[in-house]
Order: C-alpha cells, then structure tokens, then sequence
C-alpha cells in the first residue's frame, strides 16, 4: 500500500481502538477533541497490548486532560519566533516549522499545543515568510526543518522548500526532523531518496523510543536514506512506562546503529501540558546513561539532554565520575574502578 493509503487507513476515534480492544475506549474521544489522534494503520499493527509502549505513545489517555503541571509551550518557542513557526533560539542555527502534519500523534508531543490542530497554519505565504527571514539573517547556517513532519508533505513541495534553502548563500547545512522512518516507513520512497540527494549537505534526525519500532520495514527506510548519502541521527525522549528502564534502551541504541543510525539525543522529558505523566526522573536518565557508557559501543551513546524550560536550551547532562580534582583529577572508570590523571598546571 502507498504511504498516503497507510495514511488514509487511520485509527482517530475510540471506536477504532475498540473494535480491536474491547473495553478500552474510555476517554478517548474526549482527549482527542483537545489533542489530535491518528494511528496509521501500519503503527497500529505494531501495537500488541493495552498500555504496551507502542499503545501509550499512539493512543489518548485521560492522563493529558488532568494535567495541571504541564506547560502549554514549555520551551517559549512562540516568544523565540521572529516570524510565526520559526524558532531562532541559537546564534547560528534556526528551527524552522514547515509542516503542521504527523504520521501519528505522539501523545508525549513538545508541541501537542499546536501540531495537528488550527492552531498551526502553515501556508505558502507563511513558508515565503520563513525563507524571508533566513535569507536576511546571515548568522543563520543551519536549517533545521521540523514541524509537525516534513514528510508529510508531498514530494514537490518538499522539493521546492529545499531548493529555496539550498539557493540562500548563508545556508551551508540543512537538518530534517522526521518520525517517519519509525512511524510511517514507507513514506521513505526511492522518490523521495532521489530528491533528497540533490541538497547535500543534508542531515535527518529521526525519532524512534522503542526497540519494538525497528522493524524491518523501518530499517529499509533508513537504508534507503543512509544509501542516499544522509547520515542519520535519532532523538529519543525518555518516557515513563515506555522506554525508562537500562536494558529497553541499550536494545534501542544497539538496534538503531545495526540500522545505520546514529544516536543522537536522549531527552529528558519536556514540561509540556498534556504529557507530564510521561516525565521521569532525571536520576533515572542519568542512571541509564552511566549504564551505557563503557558498557557499550561508544557510536550508540548519545547525549543526554534536558532542554529548559523557557527557551534555556538543550543542556547535557553527564554521570558524574569526578571523585576530586585538584593537582590530580581523581576519578572513577565505568566499571567503578577507581584512577588518577595527573593534571598540567600553567597554560
Ligand atoms: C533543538 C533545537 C535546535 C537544534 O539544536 P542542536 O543541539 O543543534 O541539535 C535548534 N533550534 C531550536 C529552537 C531547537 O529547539
Ligand atoms: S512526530 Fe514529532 S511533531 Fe509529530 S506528534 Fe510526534 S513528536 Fe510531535
């Protein structure tokens, strides 16, 4: 089936999800109307269990609707937009929304606020406005399209927002931000691999929680991609009841480098409004971190970040293996041992 039929086979009701899980549709409907549903039918025959890590990342839960912790736009995005849907946070570097469309509604979404809904226009006028403005801001080299998902956007307009990024003389690296190879694989057609090598230097960061999400349809995707010249990088967040155990994701960042993607950021969970019961403790994701490093290959660590709250940015935290440091820096090895480096003073 072509991915837009996938597409057009979504569950975005309670009544779909009941149909094949009796008993289950309970304030579904009601989340849905605050916060957009869509479960493509091929994430949905990923699912396998009520409250399972596919099921708690894909289907609606009354846990959103309570929630009165959460922020609406936790990381200031809106106050960070020079022109609507284009967050420039950093000097060189801008984020830069082109699409209001996902493969799947991620209950856990940063931008639950807006993606999917009226909220987030998105119009020629609006893309016109966005290349305005990277086009008068030199600083800016690096483009990072996100959205929403870029690839949900038809193969020619896709086309055509890369090559008015690729002709802006400033632009030296494009960035795109896409769930696709997890959640929609097949939309990585030989197509679209075609267009998308005529813009190099090109980067994708694709977003994948689980080990249960590589399957081999999503490693054909990332093969199509990775053949296509485009180094690969994953962002994962860490998710309560879905990914915050050692072994889960060690299996996850050894599965993605055997799929020729490199781990990128692993994220702690941002203070979104709607999705706080996702969020675990940053104790947790420093324990898995100090799990992994050493233990593993170095190429599947990535680094563990918390992006703060009100547009403070993405901030790495590290275990710490620092015992003291004066004259000699006393530390501890991965496996608790302890060692010393003598230190150079002077410059
Ligand atoms: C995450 C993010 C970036 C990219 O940050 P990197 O550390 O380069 O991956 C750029 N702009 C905004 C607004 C972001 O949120
Ligand atoms: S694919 Fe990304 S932007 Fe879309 S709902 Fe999921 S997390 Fe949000």
């Amino acid at each position: 089936m072509s991915w837009q039929g996938v597409l057009a086979d979504s569950i975005t009701s309670a009544a779909g999800v009941e149909e094949r899980f009796p008993g289950t549709a309970a304030a579904i409907d009601e989340t849905a109307r605050r916060y957009p549903m869509r479960i493509n039918s091929y994430y949905w025959g990923l699912i396998r269990k009520v409250g399972g890590p596919l099921w708690r990342q894909a289907v609606p839960s009354q846990l959103e609707l309570d929630d009165k912790i959460g922020v609406v736009d936790p990381l200031a995005e809106e106050s960070l937009s020079p022109v609507a849907n284009l967050v420039h946070k950093y000097p060189d570097r801008v984020l830069f929304l082109v699409n209001n469309q996902c493969a799947m509604y991620c209950r856990f979404c940063t931008r639950k606020r807006k993606v999917g809904t009226r909220r987030m226009p998105i119009s020629d006028a609006g893309i016109e406005a966005g290349l305005d403005y990277i086009r008068r801001t030199p600083a800016v080299r690096e483009v990072l399209m996100s959205g929403g998902d870029p690839f949900l956007m038809s193969d020619e307009r896709l086309d055509w927002i890369l090559g008015e990024l690729r002709a802006i003389p400033g632009v030296e690296i494009i960035r795109i931000g896409t769930r696709t190879p997890c959640v929609l694989p097949m939309r990585i057609t030989v197509r679209l691999t075609k267009i998308l090598r005529r813009y190099h230097p090109l980067y994708i960061n694709t977003h994948f929680n689980h080990p249960a999400e590589i399957t081999p349809q999503a490693a054909q995707a990332c093969t199509r991609l990775a053949d296509a010249g485009i180094p690969l990088g994953c962002q994962t967040v860490l998710l309560r009841g879905v990914n915050d155990d050692p072994q889960i994701i060690r299996d996850l960042l050894c599965g993605l480098l055997k799929i020729r993607v490199k781990p990128y950021y692993l994220f702690q969970g941002d203070l979104t409004r709607g999705a706080n019961h996702f969020r675990t403790p940053v104790a947790v994701g420093l324990a898995i971190m100090k799990s992994l490093i050493g233990h593993v290959s170095g190429m599947a660590i990535p680094v563990f970040a918390v992006d703060a709250p009100g547009g403070g940015g993405k901030i790495p935290l590290l275990p710490d293996y620092k015992i003291s440091y004066g004259r000699e820096l006393i530390f501890e090895n991965y496996c608790g041992r302890v060692c010393s480096y003598p230190d150079v003073t002077g410059r």
